[in-house]
């Protein structure tokens, strides 16, 4: 952590600039899966199993609510980058937020000030609706997960 206010501002001009380069971010996370259809005599019940898939889900946060969609490897090539920069926008927002916190404490002569309790982690088991929540109206082309 810089220790003076010129090399805040470089640390803080840094990171702007790798902001001004990201480019598309797609929220969510994707898993790749290979799963048993539950049929006694299909290939993915036999010993060794052939599982069906890969499927490559999307999950994402959609109004409160887990929405998933399967992308095709095509799609997943095209938009993998998308997603790295997503987590690549996430880490900077963590650097800036820690620097302008340290900042704060040295301008305003505080020994020290707490971080924020990270953020839970977007990913999320995959798991029927919540009977908690209304039903938000679908959002085309999504499946509630
Ligand atoms: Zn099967």
């Amino acid at each position: 952590m810089p220790s003076d206010g010129r090399s805040a501002a470089q640390a803080r001009a840094a990171i702007a600039a790798a902001l001004g380069q990201i480019g598309f971010t797609l929220p969510g996370t994707i898993t790749i899966r290979r799963t048993r259809c539950g049929k006694p005599r299909c290939a993915c019940a036999a010993d060794p199993p052939s599982l069906h898939g890969p499927y490559i889900q999307w999950t994402r946060t959609v109004r409160g609510k887990t929405v998933t969609r399967l992308l095709t490897p095509a799609q997943y090539h095209t938009y993998a980058p998308w997603f790295a920069s997503a987590r690549q926008l996430r880490a900077l927002t963590a650097e800036l937020e820690a620097l302008s916190l340290a900042e704060m404490a040295r301008a305003e002569g505080w020994a020290k000030i707490t971080p924020g309790t990270p953020a839970p982690p977007r990913t999320r088991p995959v798991r029927g609706p919540n009977p908690n929540y209304p039903k938000p109206p679908k959002t085309p082309g999504d499946q509630p997960a």
